[in-house]
């Protein structure tokens, strides 16, 4: 079961964020802004910026998780975001003793599958574990565990990153379990930096419509608001 901690982020992001955005068409100090800006302008001019698509000052500002209970499948699928920081627990150094896999609920569900699933997992293991004995080091014999094993690892990103790997990630084409992972990311951001952490959803939510072929049912397809 996936869990997410926020360990490390900027504090007052959401300040940071419109002051460096003031200071773009503003004389005074960046420490001045930093000290005058409202709860409400920030609120403001981060609605702005969101708006007008001026989202390099969302660079200012990361967000570090420790990630635990995730498939090798989903880690795969999340190291494809590019700008962002990643520590994952190897599998070359550090020897895995026990068993700890992701099994898909559409197979968890259907108890004659479930078992053979176990199995399969339980036997890759076990070679594995008599691998090791015979001598094999665990970088090579982890060829023979499957995508379902669970890995740990650290991320950091910047929440322009944050809101475009959300924009793909919170999309219901995305698969449930990557889902799930940028769910609970998105919780742990608002607690400490709401106005961002609401600007954490699926891309339609942006574009007004669903430009995938065919909709969750969240927004129109792109087709069915145009016409063509
Ligand atoms: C539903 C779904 C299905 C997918 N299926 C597949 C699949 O079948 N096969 C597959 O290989 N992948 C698949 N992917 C992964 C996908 O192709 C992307 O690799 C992944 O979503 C990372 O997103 P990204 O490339 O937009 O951005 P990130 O790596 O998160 O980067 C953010 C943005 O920065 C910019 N950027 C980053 N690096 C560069 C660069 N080198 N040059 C120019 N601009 C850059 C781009 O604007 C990019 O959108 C899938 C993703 C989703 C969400």
């Amino acid at each position: 079961m996936v869990q997410v901690n926020l360990i490390n982020f900027t504090p007052n992001a959401e300040l940071v964020i419109a002051a460096a955005a003031r200071l773009s068409s503003s004389s005074a100090r960046t420490r001045e802004l930093l000290e005058k800006l409202s709860p409400e302008r920030v609120d403001g001019l981060l609605c702005q910026l969101i708006s007008s698509g001026h989202l390099s000052t969302f660079e200012h500002v990361s967000f570090t998780f420790s990630i635990e209970g995730i498939s090798r499948v989903t880690s795969h699928q999340l190291v494809r975001h590019r700008l962002a920081s990643y520590t994952q627990q190897s599998q070359r150094y550090v020897p895995l003793k026990e068993l700890h896999y992701i099994t898909p609920p559409a197979i968890s569900t259907r108890s004659e599958l479930e078992a053979e699933f176990q199995r399969a997992v339980k036997a890759a293991h076990q070679l594995y574990c008599d691998m090791l004995e015979k001598g094999i080091t665990a970088e090579d014999a982890r060829y023979v565990l499957p995508s379902a094993i669970e890995t740990q690892l650290v991320m950091t990103m910047n929440a322009r990153e944050l809101m475009h790997a959300c924009s793909l990630r919170l999309c219901d084409r995305a698969q449930w379990e990557i889902l799930q992972l940028f769910e609970k990311i998105k919780v742990e951001v608002e607690k400490v930096a709401p106005r961002i952490g609401a600007e954490l959803r699926p891309k339609c939510y942006r574009l007004g419509y669903c430009d995938e072929r065919e909709s969750c049912g969240l927004f129109p397809t792109r087709e069915e608001v145009t016409g063509s």
